[in-house]
């Protein structure tokens, strides 16, 4: 299908309200997007027509809602290219999926001697799971730096892999924050290099949603996604991992519906993915993050990725032009997705984020959960406008006309 904003739009009732009189300009996808027809239909059918336990029941219904929750686990494979719906594992949100990790493997099998390396552009999410278990564990944290151009400095990475130690590399495929792209096949090459045997983890939140994502060509272990930053339901993520992985992992919750024997004497876990999906799972979400795959296949994701890559060119291109703005992150359209942070001189990113409000713009500003980044960047705060499907050209005018309000009224 074209890309045709229009139509898309017409699909998402949040954007048919007006802020003001003015048309609401939502940028602020890569904190939460916005949610289709098509996932709020499937979410109802749950609701209306197919209410009952899933895994459990032997009545029709109960039958049919198993029967739809497993499709949609076999749907996301599909979606994302994992190997097998075996390797997913549905989960609250990408931090659960990153923490499932944390506990089950890194806790598990890493010790003092071991080191973990992940990254100084990692969201929180993907930075305090393994600081965490560091602390608890005596692993060693190691964190490759960031460069001048906003990528991570590949020869620092060499040197904190040189002596075979890292078990463990915890990355982000696209940053929140400053939109880079990371090569994962270099880096996961580069680490592989040093220990064949190392364990890789990917943080695929803000790259499953607007690239085309295959995560066996990727040959990772283990990569995490979020429902609600991907057109679907909040409440619901995966772990995306290599069956054999899961096959070798104690659970991490425990309760109902992850054990296949239970006595006073011994418990028998159940099989993966089921041994990590610890009692009713997010069933209604399941069925809104089928549909939303459904929804971003209908579009292409290459047509996604290339939509995208035409409206940051634009958007990135206007902020760099624009008086007293600095933006943070690549300016190739080529290595970065469309969160795009910046700076506007003389005004606080909250003060900013408040006047755009007034403008019916919608931005998030603040640390991103990146103050490790943050910090590196000499900042408390920035402003972030981001990228989706339904946005187009017509955005970018209520985002100047806000910002240049904001330094008319701040900055003088
Ligand atoms: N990683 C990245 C790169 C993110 O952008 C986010 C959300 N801002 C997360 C992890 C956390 O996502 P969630 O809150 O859905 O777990």
């Amino acid at each position: 299908m074209t890309f045709d904003v229009a139509t898309i739009r017409k699909q998402y009732p949040t954007l048919q309200q007006e802020v003001d009189g003015r048309r609401l300009v939502y940028l602020d996808s890569a904190a939460s997007s916005q949610t289709p027809e098509a996932v709020l239909d499937a979410m109802d059918v749950y609701y209306r027509r197919l209410r009952a336990n899933v895994e459990r029941g032997v009545y029709r219904l109960s039958e049919e809602a198993t029967g739809r929750y497993e499709a949609a686990r076999a749907r996301l494979a599909r979606f994302v290219g994992a190997p097998s719906p075996d390797g997913v594992v549905f989960t609250r949100n990408v931090t659960e999926a990153i923490n499932l990790v944390a506990y089950s493997w890194v806790r598990r099998r890493l010790g003092p001697g071991d080191a973990v390396l992940t990254t100084a552009m990692e969201h929180h999410a993907n930075f305090v799971p393994w600081w965490h278990a560091a602390q608890d564990t005596g692993v060693e944290l190691r964190i490759v730096p960031v460069r001048e151009d906003f990528h991570l400095d590949v020869e620092a990475m060499e040197a904190l892999l040189a002596d075979g130690k890292v078990r463990f590399l915890a990355l982000g495929h696209v940053s929140n924050v400053l939109g880079t792209i990371n090569p994962l096949r270099e880096l996961i090459a580069l680490a592989r290099a040093a220990n064949p045997e190392v364990v890789v983890l990917v943080d695929g939140a803000q790259a499953v949603p607007h690239l085309p994502v295959d995560v066996a060509a990727l040959d990772v272990d283990f990569y995490g996604i979020t429902g609600h930053k991907m057109l679907g339901p909040t409440g619901i993520g995966a772990l995306i991992a290599k069956p054999e992985r899961l096959e070798q992992m104690p659970p991490f919750l425990t309760g109902g519906s992850m054990i296949l024997d239970v006595s006073a004497e011994q418990v028998v876990w159940n099989h993966p993915p089921h041994r990590f999906e610890a009692g009713t799972p997010m069933i209604a979400e399941a069925f809104g993050l089928h549909a939303a795959c459904d929804v971003l296949d209908e579009l292409g994701m290459h047509e996604v990725r290339a939509h995208e890559r035409g409206l940051v060119a634009t958007f990135v291109d206007a902020l760099v032009a624009a008086d007293g703005v600095t933006v943070y992150g690549p300016t190739d359209p080529d290595q970065r997705s469309g969160a795009i942070s910046f700076a506007v001189d003389g005004v606080h990113p909250h003060d900013l984020g408040a006047m755009l409000d007034s403008y019916g713009v919608c931005i998030r500003v603040g640390h991103h959960c990146a103050k490790p980044l943050m910090r590196w960047l000499g900042v408390n705060a920035t402003a972030r406008a981001s990228l989706y499907v339904y946005n187009d050209v017509d955005d970018l005018a209520p985002l100047l006309e806000g910002i240049e309000a904001a330094r008319r009224f701040f900055a003088r």
